[in-house]
Order: C-alpha cells, then structure tokens, then sequence
C-alpha cells in the first residue's frame, strides 16, 4: 500500500485536479492525502481574521467569492447534472457552516473548524469526481482517525486502531483530507500550516506503508532555492537526516515534522511534480548517494538572542538557566553558539519574546538583533571533508556572517547572516554546489 499526498498547487485548478485524478487512477492500492485547492487556507485565514475582529461585511463578501470559486471549479470539473448536484449542495452545506459563524458572536467562532474547509471541500470534489468516472474509491473522514493528546502529539497507536477499522479490502483507493484532525476534546484541530504532509506520513507510519509520494508543482528539492538562484537542479536522492535538515532550514517543498514518521517506520518518501509526472523527483531513504555538497537551503525571519554574562566565566549551570526560559516559555532554539562570556541563540518563533527577555535580563544582559536569514549546508560527511569549510567561507568572503553552525551533526553547516545578504550568500555558495550535480545526477 502507498500514501500519496497532493498538494494546494497540484488542486488549483480543474485542469490540474484532472491531471491528479489520472495519476491516481493508475494506482492499485493507496490512500490518497489531499490539501485544500491553491490558496483556500490563505482565504480562510483572511475570514477567520474578519469575523473575529466582527467585520461581517467582510467577511461575508470573502464567503460568497470563496463559494462561487468552488462552484464554478465543480462546473468545470463535473459533468453529470445528478453528480453536479451533489457537489453544489455538500458545498452549500459546507459554506453554510461559514455564514452561520458570521451571524454568531465573534467570540464564540472557532478558528480551526473554518480553516478545516478546505480541506473538506477539496477532498469532497475529488470524491465525486472520481465516481463520475467510475474509478472504484472510498472516503476516509481524518477527523475520525487523527486526534491530537493534551501535548499536541498525535497518538499513533489509537490512530493506527481508527484507520484500519475504516480501510476497506474491496476499495483499491482511500480517499481523505491533510491537516486536519480532532483535538482531545473532540473538537475540529489541525496539524499546523502545510500539514497535509505530516498526514501522508503519520497513516504511512500507521499502516507501514510500502513508500509515500508527496505530490507538489517542482521535480523534487532543488539543490538551491528557485526563487533566488538560476539554474537550480533537482536532487535525485538524499538521506532522511539531510531532507530533514533542508525542509527545516527552508526548503519549502515539504514540512519538517513529516519526515520523522517515514524514517522512524522506514518508508522512502518520494517527491513528484504533478506538473510533470516522469521526472523521477526526489527519494528520501536510508540510502544517500556519496557526494560533497547536495544542497542549500534559507529561511528568512530569524530572531538572533545575545546572553551575555560575567557570571558564565568558569560556571556551571548557567545554560541550564538559559534554556529552562526557553523551555518555559516554549519556545524551540534553532542554532546555538557559546563563548566563555557569552552565548548567541536564534529562534524563528518571537511570540513569547518579550517575556523571555524579561527573564533573561535577570541573569544576563541581551541584545537582539531582528531580520537575519538561517543559511543551511546539506551533504554527507560535510565534518569530515577537509578544506570544504574552507571552500565555503572563502566564497562569501565579503558577507558579514553572524554566527556559525558546524559539527552539530555530519551532514549539516550552518550560517546566520543579515536577511539583507541572503541572496548574495546563497548565489556565492551555489558555485560550492557544482561538483556535486553530476554525481547526484547520475547517480541510481
Ligand atoms: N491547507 C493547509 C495549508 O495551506 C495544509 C497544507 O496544505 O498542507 O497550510
Ligand atoms: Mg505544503
């Protein structure tokens, strides 16, 4: 059995759910993830945010565009009146939801049941489109088999219970929705923004799936980020640990927290274009191909936290201070660099910042600095290469680098430079790349 999960891009639009619904229909044996169509979790976002604030005109207006939109794509889409039917009244029905929360005091609406419809309406679409074409499928509700726990973890025991007690022998595909999920208390939650991945992964991991497609608009990671450098190329093959390391450090192609589940059950996740289904993409497995560096990889919004302490000379203890505050106030720290006198810190998340500075100017002074950009460094060995350190810094010999990560892990070098560089330093480290496109490339 295969998970594949097809992404907002691979749905927005009628020619594009076609497309997917032809891949889909080759398919044997699989239960299909699928995302709400392009941009709907933005729109939502932007009703949730009017109806809270109580502008219902505003809202209301987004409800209505939000719903002719999906009307006309099921026109386009679906050509039996009695199966059009059908569709136009489930969106109705899910619409209804919405303009009922409008009338409702603001403060009782509740924000992750309207962010669910998307994911409701796409996966509802796609349900009836393939019955049109008598392509034999089941749908699946996640919301009856994925429930967070009062840590926000999802418990993938009772998950695996659900789900197999929903799969049926007779149907070669399953249908259900990404993200969203039930919260311990029974109530419509979800697994964060682009979750719809880690839900491809968690039922991979529940039902030891045979491998996991995560189906999106580009041939798989680039070994460079598209938007900023020319010329990128996809790369063919990459450990879990280095995938793990380019989703977190900004490689948007997939999240983060979806790769841990596939190597934990080890499951090869795939990355495919719907765009163009005969490239080979990406795979993510145990096995990696031997070559110096794969990838880079940026993420912009970095918050950069300087402790600076007189009492840190020759003591023990006080990092245990500085991350229980942290911990406290749950926030994850992404690098971390120590002197004798000082440490330096970056966190992604600032929603708690003030208050952890609070803390902290109780044990320390800090300084902060705002907009600096994670640049990661992904290949095998990269520790124990020697001169490749060298090779890195002597191309961004000009770059003000704030901090440096190395020998964290193997495969992974780490720099914090202004948001303003970002740009600059990834094009000057591409050139860092290019042994390694033809020994990725060729390899099988
Ligand atoms: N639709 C959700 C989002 O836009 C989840 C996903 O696409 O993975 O964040
Ligand atoms: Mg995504």
């Amino acid at each position: 059995m295969k998970v594949l999960k097809f992404g907002g891009s691979s749905l927005s639009s009628a020619e594009r759910i076609l497309r997917v619904m032809e891949i889909v229909s080759k398919e044997t044996n699989c239960i299909i993830v699928l995302s709400a169509n392009g941009n709907t979790t933005n729109e939502l976002e932007k009703i949730n945010k009017a109806i809270s604030l109580g502008h219902r005109d505003i809202a209301n207006s987004k409800i209505k565009k939000l719903k002719s939109h999906f009307k006309q794509l099921s026109f386009e889409l679906i050509k039996t009146k009695r199966y059009f039917n059908l569709i136009t009244s489930k969106i109705d029905e899910i619409f209804l939801e919405l303009e009922d929360m409008v009338l409702e005091e603001h403060k009782y609406h509740n924000k992750n049941k309207i962010l669910s419809k998307g994911e409701l309406i796409s996966s509802s679409i796609f349900c009836i489109l393939l019955t049109e074409h008598n392509i034999n499928s089941k749908y699946i509700s996640a919301l009856d088999f994925i429930k967070t726990n009062e840590h926000n973890e999802v418990d993938l025991k009772q998950m695996k219970k659900s789900i197999s007690k929903l799969i049926d022998k007779n149907s070669k595909i399953h249908i259900t929705e990404g993200f969203i999920c039930k919260d311990q208390y029974n109530k419509t939650h979800n697994l964060t923004r682009g979750g719809s991945d880690y839900t491809a992964s968690l039922i991979s991991q529940a039902l030891g799936a045979k491998s996991t497609e995560i189906w999106t608009d580009i041939d798989g990671f680039h070994n460079n980020d598209p938007r900023y450098v020319e010329n990128t190329k996809p790369i063919r093959k990459l450990s879990f640990d280095e995938a793990a390391e380019l989703a977190y450090f900004g490689a948007k192609i997939m999240h983060p927290t979806s790769i841990h589940p596939c190597k934990k059950g080890n499951i090869p996740v795939l990355l495919k274009n719907s765009l163009n289904p005969l490239d080979r993409g990406t795979i993510i497995s145990n096995n990696t191909c031997q070559s110096k560096i794969k990838a880079i990889a940026a993420k912009d919004g970095i918050t950069v936290i300087k402790i600076k302490s007189s009492r840190m000379l020759q003591a023990y203890g006080f990092l245990a201070k500085v991350f229980n505050i942290f911990d406290k106030f749950k926030t994850a720290i992404d690098l971390i660099s120590t002197s004798e006198v000082a440490i330096s810190l970056s966190i992604d998340n600032t929603s708690r910042l003030e208050e952890i500075v609070l803390e902290l100017n109780k044990i320390s002074e800090t300084e902060i600095d705002y907009k600096q950009s994670i640049i990661c460094i992904v290949g095998d060995d990269i520790n124990e290469n020697p001169g490749l350190a060298y090779k890195i810094f002597s191309e961004i010999k000009d770059i003000n680098v704030r901090m440096i990560s190395f020998g964290g892990s193997n495969h992974n070098i780490s720099l914090i430079v202004n948001q303003s560089d970002k740009i600059k330093t990834i094009n000057s480290l591409n050139k860092c790349l290019r042994p390694t496109i033809t020994m990725s490339n060729t390899a099988k």
